[in-house]
């Protein structure tokens, strides 16, 4: 479902700027605004597909290959107005396996060039690309269980915006979410201010478990996986999934 083709964004602000949202240094969240508003009227954006990042390559004349990024806002964008679409972005970085040290030559080129953009640089994007997942909207009470590690929470962000931040009049969440999450340390958490607030607003309707891989043991005494988080709750996850 291609519902638009090329076309230019023209500003992208640093998630600073959300007071609600932490951001590990080796990832950057982008703001991006459009001149035309064509988010809300199309339906473009709504919730979670992949925006295809493209950049000028070093090669004169000849396109980079696109690079898929979800989009981590609902259709209404972060300040509400349609007109806005986010993107979570981890650096790709290179670390030469014989010396341990990194090699920016080989530097993973879309990332990067995102997370060094400035507020108001012009990038270019098409999308939304692949197939697209939405948030099923048909019954607001089921459960929704929602496993992340890393960048992956992208889209979930989305979902959970819609779900407790937006106050639609059109769709009243009451079910069950909950969502796991994966990273290595507690300093590398996605949006966890943001997840934390749900968990404090609507304990009831938003249950929020995070698997740290350096941090905390799995019940074997090795490294908590995301998998071994949901293993601990199998019996409630299995419940809630039958
Ligand atoms: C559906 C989908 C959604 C996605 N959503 C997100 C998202 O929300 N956030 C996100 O951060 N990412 C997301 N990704 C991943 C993203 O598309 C890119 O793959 C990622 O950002 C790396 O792209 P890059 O251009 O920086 O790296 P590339 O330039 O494509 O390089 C890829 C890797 O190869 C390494 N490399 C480069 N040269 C060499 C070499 N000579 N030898 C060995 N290794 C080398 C780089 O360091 C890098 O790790 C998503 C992917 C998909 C498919």
């Amino acid at each position: 479902m291609l519902l638009l083709s090329l076309f230019q964004l023209v500003t992208n602000v640093h998630l600073q700027d959300l007071s609600s949202s932490h951001i590990p240094l080796d990832c950057v969240c982008l703001i991006f605004s459009f001149h035309l508003s064509l988010i809300s009227n199309r339906r473009l954006l709504s919730w979670s597909s992949s925006l295809a990042l493209t950049q000028k390559t070093s090669k004169p004349g000849a396109p980079h290959n696109v690079r898929l990024y979800s989009i981590a806002s609902t259709r209404y964008g972060d300040f509400f107005d349609g007109k806005t679409a986010s993107l979570c972005v981890r650096r790709a970085v290179y670390y030469d396996p014989e010396t341990g040290k990194e090699d920016p030559s080989k530097n993973g080129v879309c990332s990067n060039f995102l997370c060094d953009s400035k507020p108001g640089d012009k990038i270019q994007i098409t999308g939304p690309s692949g197939k697209v997942m939405l948030l099923p909207e048909n019954d607001p009470n089921v459960t929704h269980i929602m496993i992340a590690t890393g960048t992956g929470v992208a889209p979930y962000r989305g979902y959970l915006r819609r779900m407790f931040m937006e106050n639609l009049p059109n769709y009243k969440f009451g079910g069950l979410d909950w969502l796991f999450v994966g990273v290595a340390n507690t300093d590398i958490l996605l949006y966890d201010d943001e997840f934390n607030k749900y968990l404090k607003d609507h304990p009831d309707n938003f249950r929020f478990d995070k698997a740290l891989s350096r941090e905390q043991k799995n019940k074997k005494g090795g490294k908590m996986y995301v998998q071994d988080k949901i293993e601990e709750y199998s019996q409630r996850t299995n419940h809630v999934m039958t």
